[in-house]
């Protein structure tokens, strides 16, 4: 089952379709996406009994008309240097534990959207968003995939000089300028997947010129901490809230990470595409 949010209500989506959920649910299920997370084991029931292809109000849609699947979670959690290969080329050592951050929820943005760049060190980080589902604290590992929504592809942008410019460093800072949580274009549940736990994740950087450069190109199968270990250990701390979002980490290939440093440009687009989901754009502005 895929899920967005198509000018602001809840759809399914298959190919090129969308359908409206209020309406097709009799108004079982509202329109707002954002609170369909808090029934999510009734609303995927119900969702997984519907044949979009075949339903003749099922609706053609352009990708630009989409916002984030997820557009008001309550928490925002990053998950630093969590590939083996990115831990190496940022110089530091595998982490014991996951190292975590906010993205304060006001920088979430949808999958196609124009971003200001604030200084001149904005920097790419593919990654897999998990949206939590039921959630709930003191998850064992092995019930985690229940209490999760789904997978969307996000874009952890990060203002480097930001980001470092204190001791302890500034994460949540450097990471929550406007648009800087850009999320999307569906949320798609695990079933989808042949193997949700080996996910091919890339990006490319589109010049003015429109010549493409890939940046990143990994595979999630590369986690430190997977999936269902991240959603268990952080709600041992915090109570994982329906829609909440985990960003679970970055391949690498980031800006920061190349000799010499790379940063975004303004007139660069950015592609960030993971297998089985699909692609979000963001073009950057000065
Ligand atoms: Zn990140």
């Amino acid at each position: 089952m895929r899920i967005a949010n198509l000018t602001g209500r809840l759809v399914l989506v298959a190919d090129e379709l969308a359908l409206d959920v209020e309406t097709a649910s009799g108004g079982r299920f509202g329109p707002d996406p954002a609170t369909v997370f808090g029934a999510w084991d009734e609303f995927s029931a119900w969702a997984r009994s519907v044949d979009v292809a075949t339903r003749p109000d099922a609706v053609a849609f352009a990708a630009t008309e989409l916002g984030a699947p997820s557009p008001r979670p309550r928490q925002v959690i990053g998950i630093g240097l969590n590939y083996a290969d990115h831990a190496a080329e940022s110089g530091l050592p595998l982490p014991e534990e996951p190292v975590v951050f906010t993205k304060f929820p006001s920088s979430v943005a949808g999958p196609d959207v124009d971003v200001r760049l604030p200084g001149g060190t904005v920097d790419w980080e593919a990654e897999l968003v998990v949206v939590i589902g039921r959630g709930g604290r003191d998850i064992p590992e092995d019930e985690a995939l229940d209490r999760i929504a789904g997978f969307t592809v996000g874009q952890d942008l990060s203002e480097r000089t930001v980001q470092w410019q204190a001791t302890p460093a500034q994460f949540s800072m450097g990471k929550s300028f406007e648009n800087f949580a850009p999320i999307g274009p569906a949320i798609v549940t695990l079933d989808e997947f042949a193997d949700p736990a080996a996910l091919r994740i890339s990006a490319t950087i589109v010049g003015p010129d429109r010549g493409e450069t890939r940046v990143q190109d990994g595979s999630t199968d590369q986690l430190i901490f997977g999936v269902a270990d991240l959603v268990s250990r952080l709600s041992r701390t915090l109570e994982l809230l329906p829609g909440d979002l985990v960003f679970t980490g970055t391949p690498p290939g980031v800006g920061a990470g190349r000799e010499p440093k790379r940063f975004l440009d303004a007139g660069e687009t950015l592609i960030t595409r993971i297998e089985g989901i699909g692609a979000i754009v963001q073009r950057f502005y000065a």
